[in-house]
């Protein structure tokens, strides 16, 4: 069996879905997908002439070329790493189909029957702790026994309607860049987790993501000022560049800190992972090299006791394919769910329905993925009209 061609199709989800398909000359084809952003779709096409003749079995071989081939070694991060797990994968898928054996078979078999998955919910509509406790309950009924709230930009008097630049005032934002966080800001917060941890009880798993916000020593304030709810996790504290920061946040953080989706492959994880600068890794499968490599830096942090929680805002393809490696994993914990809001999300594959079911997804049985694309609700929603499989 050889690699006959690679094709994309991006999808307007509440994301963009990069799907991949890989396509053999023994006409079998198997889907993937890419998290996300600016030249992904085009890295795939790059690939190409890196996949095309090749066996798609010789899965960790092809992202060993394809890393070489396009970054070349030591500069591996960013869309090249994000188009590489995408095609990556789509193999899996293919070869699970080959051999007739879902993918978790392929990657030494399965420590589950299911994988626990939580809610990302944004934020309430309004910043008060009656929206943000409406929005949790909204979770909890769905049968989700996990949630998780975004607690940065959310104080109007600070960052304003449009929050990139609050222009003329004193403080210029952009994400990525820290800030201190004023008192104001800090007990308006502290009011918003308070009132969706009354609203939820205290058996909910709760996890708040401040999106690489702040400087060490004001995210040090924010852990300890949030130690009484008894929360999950506290997300992305500091920017991602300096593991060293996040170490001081999480050496002083009662708080478990939890950090990763902007780190690639498992040589971008192993400083965070070896100096222990974090409490939970949280890599992007689809985005961080794909199930193999989540795999082994699942492993790597398994040497340090570390559990792994998955980053993931994926179509149902990309997060069915990270549900395949979270089942390998024997320090999986949970899994993100990015979609509540997009009411189609359900409508876009074949397979079980709904996908998730009581905050869980039920491992398949079938060959490969064991869901399909329902290529008619996906045609239906593409980015552009001629970027289905083009
Ligand atoms: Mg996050």
């Amino acid at each position: 069996m050889r690699i006959s061609d690679v094709r994309t199709a991006a999808i307007g989800g509440n994301f963009e879905w990069i799907l991949v398909r890989v396509y053999s000359d023994a006409g079998l084809t198997g889907l993937g997908e890419c998290y996300w952003g600016a030249g992904v779709e085009a890295a795939v096409h790059r690939l190409r002439p890196f996949l095309i003749g090749e066996d798609p079995q010789n899965v960790d071989w092809l992202y060993q070329k394809m890393i070489q081939g396009l970054s070349g070694a030591g500069s591996m991060g960013g869309a090249v790493v994000a188009a590489i797990s995408g095609v990556e994968l789509a193999l899996w898928d293919l070869k699970g189909r080959a051999l007739d054996t879902p993918i978790y078979n392929l990657l030494g078999g399965r420590f589950r029957d299911r994988i626990r998955v939580y809610a990302d919910c944004g934020r309430g509509e309004e910043p008060t702790p009656e929206s943000w406790a409406a929005r949790a309950l909204q979770a909890v009924a769905r049968g989700f026994s996990a949630v998780k709230f975004d607690i940065d930009r959310i104080d109007p008097a600070r960052f304003g309607e449009a929050h990139h630049v609050s222009a003329g005032s004193r403080l210029i934002w952009m994400q990525g860049q820290p800030h201190g966080i004023s008192n104001k800001e800090l007990d308006l917060i502290v009011s918003l987790v308070g009132g969706v941890r009354d609203a939820v009880g205290p058996y909910v798993d709760l996890a708040v993501d401040c999106h690489w916000s702040y400087f060490p020593r004001d995210a040090i304030r924010l852990a300890q000022a949030l130690e009484p709810f008894r929360l999950a996790w506290l997300e992305d504290p500091t920017p991602p560049d300096n593991v060293e920061a996040l170490k001081r946040v999480t050496d002083h953080s009662a708080v478990p800190i939890c950090s990763g989706e902007s780190h690639y492959t498992r040589h971008g994880f192993r400083q965070i992972i070896t100096t222990q600068a974090v409490d939970i890794v949280q890599p992007d499968i689809p985005r961080t090299g794909g199930l193999l490599e989540a795999k082994k830096i699942a492993d790597l942090a398994d040497i340090y006791y570390i559990p792994f929680a998955a980053h993931n805002v994926s179509s149902p393809i990309g997060t069915m394919a990270a549900c395949h490696a979270c089942a390998s994993m024997r320090n999986f914990a949970v899994l993100e769910f990015h979609g509540q809001d997009v009411a189609w999300w359900d409508d876009l594959f074949i397979g079980q329905h709904p996908l998730i079911r009581d905050g869980n997804i039920a491992l398949p049985e079938g060959p490969g993925l064991g869901i399909d694309l329902n290529e008619d609700v996906a045609r239906q929603h593409l980015r552009d009209s001629a970027s289905f499989f083009a």
